[in-house]
C-alpha cells in the first residue's frame, strides 16, 4: 500500500540515461520504489500512459527571494514543474541587512528582487530564512547568501578596497549564514556593490564558504570580449579558495563576440580537467532581463544611487555617456557596451517604479519607440528615466546572444539549465513562465538537440549533486518524491517578450515532497551542508 502510484509511464531518473518504462510508487513523502506495482494498492493513482515521469525540477538559479514570501505557493514557477528553488544569486538577495542600510537596499535590489509588499523586518539572514519558512512554500527553497547584500551590510555602495576590518566582519557574516543554513555564496561582478569587490576579496569570503562545504556561484565581470578574463578571474578565486563553482547564466554577448566563447569554454573544461569542481547553467533564451543599470559604466554608478543621480544630472556627464554608447571600444575595460551590441531597438522596458506611475504607459515599448513618444532621443530617454526611478527599472535585452552560441552551451555536458527569473511587475521575462516547458518542447522535441534524459539531467540530478542538495533530483528508491509527469508529445511555452504571463501547455502533474506542489507548506526550507553537520 502506498500514497500514491504513478502508473505506465516512461521514467527519466535524472542521471541522463534512456527512459525507462516503470511504475514509481510514493508513500510518506519520499519515492517507495520504481518498478512493476503488480498487486500493490495506492491510496491515489496517476495514469502516465504516454507520459514522461521525471525529477521535479530544480531552479538553481532563481530571483524569488521577496516573491516567496508574498507568494509562497509559487505558482509561475510550479505550473512550469519546478519544486525546488535556490534563491540568493547573482549577489543579489534581501539578507543579511544592517537596518542603517534597510531603505537604500532595498530600492537598489528592487529591479533584481522586484519589491512587493513585505515588512522587511530582518537582519540576518537565519531570520529571513525563518521568516521564508513561516510563509509556508508551495515549493522547497534554499538560498546562497548574496555577496551584494554582505558587503551593503558593512559598506554601503562604497567602492574600493575593504579594510582588514571590514572584511574581517564580510567573513564572519558569510560564517554566520553558512550555520544558518546558506548552500554558499553568491558574487554578481557587474552589479554595484559587487562590482567594486576586487579577486583578493572574493578569494577571502570563499574560502570560509569552501571550509564550511559550501559552492560559489558568479555572475563573473564580463560576457562579452572579455569573456576569457573574467572566466579566469572566476576559476582562479575558485583555486584559490578551495572551493566549488559555479558559473553563471554562461553567455556571450554580440555576434561579434561570438569566437570567445569556445576559447572560455576550454578554459572551464581544462580546469574541470585539472580537478577543479566547475560547471555553469544557462537559461534558454536569446534574449535576457536585467536592470538599467547595466548600461551604464562604472564610473557612472560608482557611490550607489545619490551619487548616480548626480552624474546622470550633469551635463557634461550625459554629454560624455551619450559619446560613450556611440563609441566601438568602450573606455572602461570590464564594461559591456550593450547599447552597442544590440541597439536600442532591442531593448525593451519591461518594468518601472511607481516614482512616476504615469511611466508605466512605457512598459512594452522599446527605448527607441520611448524616445520617439517623448520627442527625446534614446540617450537622453535613458538617463531620464534612471533619474526619475533612481534605476529602479528593469529591460529586457532582445537578441543578445545569437541562437548558435546558445545552442552550443545548452548541450555541452557542464550546463544546467535555470531560469534566473525576475518577479516584478509589468512584463517579466518570458522564462518566468516557459524555461523548462521550452527546453523540453523547443531544444529536445523540436531541435533535438539533446535526448529526453540528457535534458532532464540538466534540470534535476546535476544541480542536485552540484548544490548539494541530499536525498533529490532523481527518480530512486528513499529520494524526496519531487516528482514531474509531463507529455512529450504536447510539452511547451506559450509566452513571449510581450505576453509573458501565460501557462505553459504538458505540465501534467507536479509533486513536492509526494504532494501537489503549490499546496501551503508542502514544500521545506533546505539546509545547506554547514547547517546539516551542526
Ligand atoms: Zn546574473
Ligand atoms: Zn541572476
Amino acid at each position: 500500500m502506498v500514497d500514491v502510484l504513478i502508473h505506465g509511464g516512461e521514467v527519466s531518473d535524472g542521471h541522463g540515461g534512456p527512459l525507462v518504462r516503470a511504475d514509481v510508487g510514493i508513500d510518506n513523502g519520499q519515492i517507495a520504489f520504481v518498478g512493476r506495482s503488480d498487486g500493490i494498492w495506492a491510496t491515489s493513482r496517476i495514469d502516465a500512459t504516454d507520459q514522461i515521469v521525471c525529477p521535479g525540477f530544480i531552479d538553481m538559479h532563481s530571483h524569488a527571494d521577496l516573491a516567496l514570501l508574498n507568494d509562497p505557493a509559487s505558482r509561475p514557477k510550479v505550473e512550469q514543474g519546478v519544486t525546488t528553488e535556490i534563491i540568493g544569486n547573482c549577489g543579489w538577495g534581501p539578507a543579511p541587512i544592517s537596518p542603517d542600510h534597510r531603505i537604500d537596499w532595498r530600492r537598489a535590489a528592487a529591479p533584481a528582487l522586484g519589491d512587493p509588499d513585505v515588512d522587511w523586518s530582518w537582519t540576518s539572514f537565519g531570520d529571513y530564512i525563518d521568516l521564508l519558512r513561516a510563509r509556508e512554500p508551495g515549493v522547497n527553497v534554499a538560498s546562497l547568501v548574496p555577496h551584494g547584500a554582505v558587503r551593503h551590510t558593512v559598506r554601503g555602495m562604497d567602492a574600493g578596497p575593504m579594510s582588514a576590518g571590514e572584511l574581517e566582519q564580510m567573513c564572519q557574516l558569510v560564517d554566520d549564514a553558512m550555520s544558518e543554513g546558506a548552500l554558499g555564496l553568491s558574487g554578481g561582478l557587474v552589479y554595484p556593490p559587487g562590482v567594486y569587490a576586487e579577486t583578493a576579496e572574493f578569494v577571502e569570503l570563499a574560502r570560509v564558504v569552501g571550509r564550511r562545504g559550501g559552492l560559489l556561484t558568479l555572475h563573473i565581470r564580463n560576457y562579452g570580449r572579455r569573456l576569457v578574463d573574467a572566466v579566469d578571474e572566476a576559476l582562479s578565486i575558485a583555486r584559490q579558495a578551495q572551493v566549488r563553482l559555479q558559473i553563471s547564466h554562461m553567455s556571450i554577448i554580440g555576434s561579434r563576440n561570438d569566437g570567445v566563447l569556445p576559447l572560455a569554454i576550454e578554459r572551464i573544461e581544462q580546469a574541470h580537467a585539472a580537478g577543479l569542481p566547475v560547471a555553469f547553467d544557462q537559461q534558454p533564451y536569446e534574449g535576457a532581463c536585467s536592470i538599467l543599470s547595466l548600461l551604464l559604466p562604472g564610473w557612472v554608478t560608482e557611490g550607489g544611487i545619490d551619487a548616480t543621480s548626480g552624474r546622470l544630472a550633469e551635463p557634461e556627464s550625459r554629454a560624455r555617456l551619450a559619446e560613450e554608447w556611440m563609441s566601438p571600444v568602450p573606455v572602461d575595460p570590464w564594461w559591456e557596451n550593450y547599447v552597442g551590441h544590440i541597439g536600442w531597438n532591442n531593448i525593451l522596458i519591461v518594468g518601472t517604479s511607481e516614482l512616476v506611475p504615469d511611466d508605466a504607459k512605457l512598459v512594452g515599448l522599446t527605448i527607441a519607440e520611448a524616445a520617439d513618444a517623448r520627442g527625446s532621443s534614446p540617450a537622453e530617454t535613458t538617463m531620464d528615466l534612471w533619474l526619475a526611478h533612481g534605476g529602479a527599472v528593469t529591460i529586457v535585452l532582445r537578441e543578445l546572444f545569437s541562437r548558435a552560441t546558445v545552442e552550443t552551451i545548452f548541450k555541452h555536458p557542464m550546463c544546467m539549465v535555470e531560469t534566473d527569473a525576475v518577479h516584478i511587475e509589468g512584463l517579466p521575462h518570458p522564462r518566468l513562465y516557459g524555461t523548462y516547458p521550452r527546453v523540453l518542447g523547443e531544444y529536445v522535441r523540436e531541435r533535438q538537440l539533446v535526448t529526453w534524459g540528457q535534458a532532464v539531467a540538466k534540470m534535476t540530478g546535476m544541480p542536485a549533486t552540484e548544490f548539494g542538495l541530499q536525498g533529490r533530483g532523481f527518480i530512486e528508491p528513499g529520494m524526496a518524491a519531487d516528482v514531474v509527469v509531463f507529455d512529450p508529445a504536447e510539452v511547451h511555452d506559450n509566452t513571449t517578450y510581450l505576453t509573458p504571463h501565460r501557462r505553459p501547455t504538458g505540465i501534467n502533474h507536479v509533486l513536492v515532497n509526494g504532494v501537489v506542489a503549490g499546496t501551503a507548506g508542502a514544500g521545506r526550507v533546505l539546509a545547506g551542508p554547514a547547517r546539516r553537520t551542526e
